[in-house]
């Protein structure tokens, strides 16, 4: 296949990730009440093996904790704040947000996918009572761009390819006749990327950050505000399993573009680092299992379901990580809090 056959299977992925999270919705792993709606029909019953089930456990936990904890710092701060998702594919936390504790402290979410799944998106959102009444008023939301696109007071999704110049993929985010900008360059924004950017090149994925660090510095015009970044992705591809995933992947039809620029867990930081992110760290989702998920909860997800492939477990948890970094302007009057 040519290019556009790689991308189909890029897109593919987003179903098969959303048909992990629903398989461990199933087994009471996790709680989404949303993800079903977002399921094509003909997935709805694909439980995974045990060992993706907990590694969909692990990761999720973790987002979920680092997201709080950064809604709970804007509230802190008396402030709201904005998160902006690349490659969001089907994923629910905005409703997930906007049901919870700490929907008074987002201003606005934005979700960026190619054109296709933000299509695929808008007209589940559409069809599901339960996605659409979180928007808010029927009135109040409204399908641009034939479709791909949909705007409600507190939700964007955007159709965009990420791999395009900066200046171009996000376009979208200062698009159509609101002024100011839709993306504000004066709100604390935090940006998250679940498993995106190993599909594009480390070229990429350094200029989008790079764009986004431009745009919340206080040198820009636009404004200034604290900048956070979650990021999950494989690592560490260069070791025996590495390579073994790596095969699997390309037998999907998944051929990762450029080397991987982060061989180890020490490297991961770089990524923020090389901004001059005022914090920046990274842990491995085996590392989050063993150290971070509460004995309690370690227990009950013992219990679900049995696992005999404890060493697998552990393999595939090592080669995947969240990084995550903040980086407050200079000339802020935010408080130490951020740090
Ligand atoms: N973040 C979601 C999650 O964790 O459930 C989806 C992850 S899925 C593995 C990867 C997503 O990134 C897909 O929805 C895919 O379409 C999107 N993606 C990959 N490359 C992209 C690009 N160049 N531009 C826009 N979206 C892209």
């Amino acid at each position: 296949g040519g290019p556009r056959d790689a991308d189909v299977s890029i897109r593919q992925t987003d179903v098969d990730a959303a048909g992990a999270r629903l398989s461990a919705v199933q087994r009471n792993y996790i709680r989404d009440p949303f993800i079903r709606f977002l399921v094509p029909r003909a997935h709805l019953q694909s439980p995974r093996p045990p060992l993706i089930n907990i590694g969909t456990y692990v990761r999720s936990a973790a987002i979920d904790e680092l997201v709080t904890q950064w809604l709970t710092l804007s509230e802190k701060e008396g402030t709201k704040c904005q998160i902006v998702s690349l490659g969001a594919g089907s994923d629910t936390r905005f409703w997930r947000i906007e049901t919870g504790p700490h929907r008074e402290s987002l201003s606005a979410y934005f979700e960026l996918d190619f054109p296709e799944v933000t299509t695929k998106k808008a007209m589940a959102i559409r069809k599901s009572k339960e996605l659409s009444a979180v928007l808010g008023d029927r009135d109040a939301v409204h399908l641009e761009h034939g479709g791909m696109a949909l705007h409600a007071p507190r939700y964007h999704l955007l159709p965009v390819d990420l791999r395009l110049p900066p200046t171009q993929a996000l376009a979208p985010l200062f698009s159509g006749s609101s002024s100011p900008p839709i993306l504000s360059p004066t709100l604390p924004t935090l940006l998250l990327s679940e498993c995106v950017f190993v599909y594009m090149s480390p070229t990429s994925s350094q200029a989008l950050l790079r764009w986004f660090v431009d745009y919340f510095s206080s040198r820009s015009e636009a404004g200034a505000s604290v900048l956070g970044g979650v990021v999950y992705e494989m690592f560490g591809l260069g070791d025996p399993f590495g390579k073994v995933m790596l095969q699997n992947l390309k037998s999907r039809g998944v051929s990762l573009p450029g080397a991987d620029p982060y061989p180890n867990k020490e490297s991961l930081p770089n990524r923020f680092r090389q901004y001059s992110f005022t914090t920046s760290q990274a842990l491995t989702l085996r590392e989050i299992r063993t150290a971070f998920i509460p004995s309690t909860e370690q227990e009950r997800i013992s219990r679900l379901e049995l696992l005999d492939e404890i060493e697998e477990l552990e393999l595939v948890l090592e080669h995947y990580a969240i990084t995550w970094g903040l980086k407050v302007p200079t000339e802020t009057s935010l408080s130490a809090d951020w740090n």
